[in-house]
């Protein structure tokens, strides 16, 4: 009997890094899990991979294409996973981007993008998270991904940290209104982890002339880390999969520091 034995769960950026290994995580401790990715066919690959590792242990695992900003796809994703799983116990909104900019040069595009996933990605998702788990009358539980960048604002990446500022407040405004419906809302906030995320960041500090050399930005970034390393995504999962289980019932509109001890906040 694992953690999160039958919990039919969604977790959204599910097609790679952070987001497939907490689906992975997820499905090792017996849930159900919808891999959902704008990439639909590498969220299919994800979720093929981690039903072959399931075999046998009764976890169902499907997948969805779903842009996190366009409502009626979320909706068909969630009314998918119901349809895979029977209902809808736990959302993971973890979908993200980031595009580096230096200061004054971030563009109304540049902020729409990344305050498009990021902010309004997540509001929709739990809005649509919430109807259904009031829609069937069983509470639920919504966890948003947020940053060390939702404690402090760093340079090169306004509009980033103003998206996970974002994911905050939208996490304690959402604790607070769902609380009657027994939903409870959480978020954990990563530091540095070393993900196909990171080499893009990583690429666009040197094009913008914020570094100079290829890990340069990653090494001074996460050089205050205490641990004395960069997480991996699996560093991440043993919080998430505690979210996603009973044994985090009572936590609401809080947010889980997952940095290595980078900001002490
Ligand atoms: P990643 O880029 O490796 O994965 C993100 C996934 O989100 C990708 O598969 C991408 O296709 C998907 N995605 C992007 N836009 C989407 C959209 N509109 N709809 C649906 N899916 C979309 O990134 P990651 O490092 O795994 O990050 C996952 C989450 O963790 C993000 O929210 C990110 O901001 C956050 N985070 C990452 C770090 C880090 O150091 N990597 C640190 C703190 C927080």
């Amino acid at each position: 009997m694992g953690r999160v034995s039958g919990r039919s769960c969604i977790v959204t950026g599910a097609a790679r890094g952070i987001g497939r290994a907490i689906g992975d995580a997820l499905v090792a401790e017996g849930a159900d899990v919808c891999f959902a990715d704008i990439n639909g066919a590498q969220a299919a690959e994800a979720a093929k991979a981690a039903k072959a590792r399931a075999e046998g242990q009764g976890a169902k695992v499907t997948h969805a294409a779903v842009d996190v900003t366009d409502r009626a796809q979320v909706r068909d994703m969630i009314a998918h996973t119901v349809d895979a799983f029977g209902k809808l116990d736990v959302k993971f909104n973890n979908a993200g981007v980031n595009k580096p900019l230096n200061f004054l040069d971030v563009t109304e595009e540049n902020w729409n993008f990344i305050m498009g996933v990021n902010g309004l990605g997540c509001l929709i998702g739990m809005q649509e998270a919430a109807r259904q788990m009031i829609a069937q009358g069983t509470g639920g539980k919504i966890i948003n991904t947020a940053s060390i960048a939702s404690r402090q604002g760093f340079d090169n990446v306004a509009p980033y940290c103003a998206s996970k500022w974002a994911v905050v407040s939208l996490t304690q405004s959402g604790a607070r209104d769902l609380a009657k419906h027994d939903i409870t809302v959480t978020g954990f906030a990563p530091g540095v982890v070393a993900t196909e995320m990171w080499e893009e960041v990583d690429r666009d500090l040197m094009e913008i002339g914020a570094s100079e050399r290829p890990g340069q930005a990653m090494e001074e970034f996460s050089s205050e880390i205490l641990k004395g390393r960069v997480a991996r995504p699996e560093d991440i999962t043993g919080t998430t999969t505690f979210l996603a289980s009973k044994d985090s019932d009572y936590m609401t509109g809080q947010i889980v520091m997952i940095d290595g001890g980078m900001t002490l906040v």
